[in-house]
């Protein structure tokens, strides 16, 4: 009973418990020598930075698959996940192709990172979910999502760095500081 009656707490996955961009960047220098510094990526967008439509499709194709597999958790994260899930229920809700759910799955139990539900779809605020909050690092997602009433913790990253435009969007530089919000 008590813990179907937990607040629900959407979480983002890729550059909130994972360190997906760090490993995109790896891939396209490995791949492709395509150079880029995490400090550079003011758009989470790899073909503003001279990366090709097939190049994109080919290393996602790569991420999705294999590669999501080997990802490092963002420090902090996995501590933080494992006690905000005592009180919240926990929804991954991810912009990833569905064709990595079986990779993501398998990170998740590998990692020991815990959840509740796990969704595919970049329409995050449109699922009907009702958060209580959710923890994410798109600006645009974070403002969608504060639409809806959710408090959205927007994890600082350099493509996030526009002012913010809704009440309910806070930045935040760390899990710890999430912990101190929501517990
Ligand atoms: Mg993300």
């Amino acid at each position: 009973m008590r813990r179907r009656a937990r607040p629900i707490l959407g979480v983002d996955i890729d550059n909130v418990l994972a360190q997906s961009d760090a490993c995109l960047r790896a891939m396209f220098r490995e791949l492709y020598g395509i150079m880029l510094d995490e400090h550079q990526m003011t758009r989470y967008d790899y073909m503003t930075y001279g990366v090709t439509e097939e190049q994109l499709v080919r290393v996602f194709q790569l991420f999705n698959t294999e590669v999501c597999r080997t990802l490092r958790v963002v420090p902090g994260a996995k501590a933080a996940l494992v006690r905000l899930a005592r009180c919240y229920e926990i929804a991954l809700v991810t912009s990833r192709n569905p064709e990595s759910k079986a990779g993501t799955e398998y990170w998740l139990r590998a990692k020991g990172l815990p959840y509740d539900q796990l969704h595919f779809n970049d329409d995050k605020h449109a699922l009907g979910i009702p958060y209580h909050a959710f923890i994410e690092d798109r600006h645009e997602h974070a403002h969608l999502i504060a639409e809806t009433g959710a408090t959205v913790y927007l994890l600082t990253r350099p493509w996030n760095a526009a002012p913010l435009a809704h009440p309910n969007v806070l930045r935040v530089e760390t899990w710890d500081e999430i912990l101190d919000h929501l517990l």
